[in-house]
This record gives C-alpha cells, structure tokens and sequence, in this order.
C-alpha cells in the first residue's frame, strides 16, 4: 500500500477565529505577517480548505513534498567533500565560502506551494521535492534577495550557472566582453585625437 502523502493548509489570517482553532493551528511569521498552518491527512487539510472557503478566507494547500524542509541547507553542504571551501554564486559567479554562501531553492518554494506551473517545471526533470538537491544552488546573499519568489531568466541562469563548467565559460566571456571595451575605448581615442 502506498503511503499516505501529509498535507498542509496556510490559513492567512492574522487572529486565530475559534472555527481555525478546533485544528491546532501552528502561527507563523512569514514575510508578509503572521499566518497559521494546519499540517495532517488530505482529508483533514481539505476540510480546512473548505472551512476557509465558506468564510472567503485567503488559504492555500500543498502536499508537503512542496514545504521547505528544515536541514536543506546542510544536505546541499553534506553532498561536497569537507575540503571544498571555495563555492560560486550560481546567478553571478561570485566567489563564495560555506560560511557565506546561501543555500536557494532554484525554483522558489513560495512558487511551488501556489503554482501548478512551477511544480511542474520540477516534475519535467523528475523532481518530486522541493527540497531535491538537484533544485538547490549556492548563491551569494545580493542575488538570493533580488531573486525573492522570482522564475523566469533567474531559473535560467541559476540551472546553468551551477555547473562549473559553464562558470568556466562565463568566466572567459565576461573577460573576453572586457577586453574587447578596453580594445574599444583606445581605438575611439586613437581615432578621436
Ligand atoms: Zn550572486
């Protein structure tokens, strides 16, 4: 028999009514303010759900395959040899260390919970956890808060700037675009004076 999957409700109210406290909701904080979670069987969450609405309350559900996990960070960390110290930001190729690396989920968590499109986008490559290694990559802080819940070409360059190789190619590409500026800049003042 297969297992059951465990669920969740987010409930986005920022007082627990007394119908949401018959489920021993959970408060959190999330950026955008206190929210409660309800976390259990498919049954029990959609009951939630539909408690939610019947009182037009905002709420979303997810299987929790779908839920950030407390120790992704240290299993992104664990998969290299203790001797890898220097790391790259995927989004920039910033050098990092472990110390300074931030561990950010390629297709954003808060994407996953909402959107079917962006579950999909996982399950295209075989992924049924958010929290799956191949979606996890080092960035540097700037890029992590200017990334936020954001797909698109973040998704992109995050998938491609992973692998070392293709850093390599940045790499030469970025000094190839600047020396070809510099080679630029003499010859227009060679030619201007
Ligand atoms: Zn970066």
């Amino acid at each position: 028999m297969e297992t059951e999957h465990t669920y969740r409700v987010e409930v986005f109210v920022e007082s627990c009514p007394s119908w949401l406290n018959r489920y021993d909701p959970i408060s959190k904080l999330g950026k955008y303010g206190v929210y409660y979670t309800v976390t259990g069987s498919y049954k029990l969450c959609a009951e939630v759900r539909r408690a939610c609405e019947a009182r037009r309350v905002r709420c979303r559900m997810f299987d929790m395959c779908w839920e950030r996990s407390d120790d992704y960070r240290q299993k992104f960390l664990n998969q290299f040899p203790p001797t890898k110290t220097e790391f790259r930001c995927a989004y920039c190729g910033k050098y990092l260390t472990r110390k300074t690396l931030v561990v950010d989920h390629l297709v954003p968590v808060n994407q996953v919970k909402k959107s079917q499109k962006a579950r999909k986008l996982l399950l295209r490559d075989g992924i049924t956890n958010v929290n799956d290694l191949r979606n996890l990559v080092a960035s540097c802080e700037t890029c992590n808060k200017i990334k936020s819940d954001q797909l698109g070409s973040w998704y992109t360059r995050g998938k491609l700037g992973r692998d070392e190789f293709m850093q390599g190619i940045y790499t030469v590409f970025s000094v190839a675009v600047f020396v070809g500026a510099v080679i630029g800049a003499v010859a227009l003042l060679a030619y201007l004076f």
